[in-house]
């Protein structure tokens, strides 16, 4: 006998059962959530003209929107509050009685089994769109906002909150918001780190959709797009004041940081795939360019594959059902 052919792998492709008892990469609904945009003071499901597929839900019937998520399959939600109430400070967001907490409250009662994740910011909530309190001369003021972030992530935890998810990139954010939520007995609630958060075109969409339109930019706290090494220490130090959970923001043009991140960490690691990122596929799948589900599990796979536990997507419901047929 003689062995003078190469080693050829695809032989383990040749039959499904192969296929499969070799696949490296799975996906399941449970590892989805699905972001979602409470409007108060609206009576109707409000579309977004930029986000197609995605609406603005009013916060008086948002119980059956969150239902119908859970209908789909879908067991973890990422609530940005759609505020009428902004201010300088984002000081609607700090009360108990506040849009942020109210839809916390409500999507829990409404889905008691729902993980719901507190997205953890004030540009939602602030009259300029900056994420946090300005000095006089506009700049963000790091330490006076970690204190309002920590006041904040504690008032959702209160009002229900399964993980609170702190994105304003602030330095010191999570040992600022782990030390306030061991204090007031919420040591049991996990911090979702928006670890690396990138200063990123892709979030035009959702500055749409959640109303949140900014004078100026957010390149003085947010990463450069050039820097990967910075993103990992930023990472790095977010692990190391306490945070549960890394995430990458965006996730298809950042697949690198990811897998470098997967490699450095123990956490779990979510990704992020934006408004930019959802829209600019389903323009494509509107105009017949791409093959909406095998693109869009496609693109699923690929955050998987580079490290992904969790995928925060807007395309999140769609994928549930299509893991179901
Ligand atoms: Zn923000």
């Amino acid at each position: 006998m003689t062995f003078d052919l190469p080693y050829r792998p695809r032989r383990l492709r040749r039959t499904e059962n192969l296929r499969a008892m070799v696949q490296e990469t799975h996906l399941t609904a449970s590892q989805l959530v699905y972001p979602m945009f409470i409007e108060e003071g609206i009576t109707d499901d409000t579309p977004i003209s930029s986000m197609p597929g995605i609406f603005r839900h009013p916060e008086a019937t948002m119980d059956k929107a969150v239902k119908e998520v859970y209908a789909a399959g879908i067991r973890s939600i990422l609530l940005f509050g759609v505020s009428h109430h902004k201010d300088a400070t984002g000081s609607d967001s700090l009360k108990h009685d506040g849009l942020l907490a109210r839809m916390i409250t409500r999507a829990k009662e409404a889905c008691p089994d729902m993980t719901v994740i507190s997205d953890n910011c004030f540009c939602e909530y602030t009259s300029h769109g900056h994420c946090g309190v300005l000095t006089p001369d506009g700049h963000v003021h790091n330490d006076h906002t970690l204190e309002n972030l920590a006041q904040q992530a504690y008032v959702c935890a209160k009002a229900g909150a399964d993980v609170v998810a702190p994105s304003a990139m602030m330095d010191g954010q999570i040992a600022a918001i782990r030390a306030k939520l061991d204090a007031e007995g919420y040591e049991h609630t996990p911090v979702m780190a928006y670890a690396s958060k990138f200063a990123s075109g892709l979030y035009g969409p959702f500055r749409a959709a959640a109303g949140c339109e900014l004078k100026g930019d957010r390149k003085t706290y947010q990463m450069d797009p050039a820097n990967a090494r910075e993103a990992l220490r930023e990472a790095e130090l977010d692990e190391a004041e306490g945070a549960d959970i890394l995430m990458v923001k965006p996730g298809m043009f950042y697949l690198d940081i990811l897998a470098r991140l997967r490699s450095q960490t123990h956490l779990p690691l979510a990704a992020y795939q934006v408004s930019g990122e959802y829209s600019m596929m389903c323009y494509a799948f509107q105009n017949g360019a791409l093959d909406e589900k095998r693109v869009v599990m496609e693109s699923m796979t690929s955050l998987r594959r580079a490290g992904a536990d969790i995928i925060l997507t807007y395309f999140a419901p769609k994928v549930a059902r299509w893991l179901q047929e």
